[in-house]
């Protein structure tokens, strides 16, 4: 096959399926994973794969606003500090905080609370960083984007890609969460995938969970060992065979189980497809 062949063979694949050549001219597939993509493959793979395709996608909700609203708030004071060796005084935190909001407000397709609800449990979590957090920790990276291979099998090379959002002077790795309530913190120790991702990708030992929930800070610590990290590696690789057939499966598993198979959750579901093709919108 000649290279215009090759390269022709080459758009066959999807484009996360990217196809290339390797030094001995063979094809070579190359698949990268996101780490949320990870998370929303082990919820329900039929879910992940017509998301993958964009045959459905999540609506924009007021939670998501939230989320991006504290992270950006936080990236300001924590770049302010690690760039400009500047520490940012809380009101310009929250007027970063609020100009977000106003700004994106426009895209949300299901608003969870009220705008000014959304405002007010915002600020109350920027205030919450603000003073438990922004004093005893100090950023050498902020948004730090990752791309870390996992090596090559039978044709295969998977990389995982990522963004941390605070790479701390300390060693330990930090992540903000804006849920309404906290978490069980011995199911994020035992299960959580994301500390098992960040901790292989960026050579660390320890991951923080910071959850913020109405202006309440908890703290999770998780220590990730190389036998962990090993062990991820292997439930990485467990999806590619998966993974693979995109292009050809008519549907992936469909996994009920868990609060994600809803119809105020699932876009498939609300799409009136799976489940939902079955099912109403308000089975229960
Ligand atoms: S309806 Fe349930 S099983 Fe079907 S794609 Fe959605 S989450 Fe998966």
């Amino acid at each position: 096959m000649g290279k215009r062949e090759r390269h022709k063979s080459a758009h066959a694949y999807p484009p996360y399926l990217h196809c290339k050549l390797d030094i001995q001219g063979t094809e070579m597939r190359e698949i990268k994973l996101r780490q949320s993509y990870i998370n929303s493959f082990l919820r329900c793979p039929e879910q992940a794969r017509q998301e993958r395709l964009g045959l459905v996608r999540q609506k924009e909700t007021s939670d998501l606003l939230r989320g991006n609203a504290v992270h950006h708030a936080i990236e300001h004071a924590g770049l302010a500090r690690m760039n400009d060796s500047r520490d940012v005084s809380l009101d310009e935190m929250i007027d970063v905080n609020d100009t977000f909001i106003a700004d994106n407000a426009n895209e949300v397709e299901v608003w969870r609370q009220e705008y000014d609800e959304v405002v007010d449990t915002c600020r109350a979590n920027v205030k919450c960083f603000y003073d438990e957090l922004y004093p005893v920790l100090d950023p050498v990276g902020v948004e730090e984007t990752f791309t870390r291979s996992m090596g090559v099998r039978h044709g295969v090379q998977l990389t995982l890609t990522g963004t941390a959002d605070w790479n701390d002077r300390s060693g330990a790795l930090w992540d903000w969460k804006n849920p309404s309530r906290h978490y069980p913190a011995w199911e994020k120790q035992r299960w959580d995938i994301q500390s098992h991702a960040y901790t292989w990708a960026l050579d660390k030992t320890t991951f923080n969970l910071a959850v913020f929930a109405n202006g309440k800070l908890q703290v999770i610590e998780i220590h990730r060992s190389q036998e962990e990290k090993d062990a991820f590696i292997e439930l990485c690789w467990s999806m590619v065979p998966t993974l693979l057939t995109i292009d050809t499966a008519t549907t992936w598993p469909m996994r009920w189980e868990g609060w994600h198979c809803s119809p105020k959750w699932c876009p498939v579901w609300q799409a009136g497809k799976c489940r939902g093709e079955h099912l109403t919108e308000e089975p229960w």
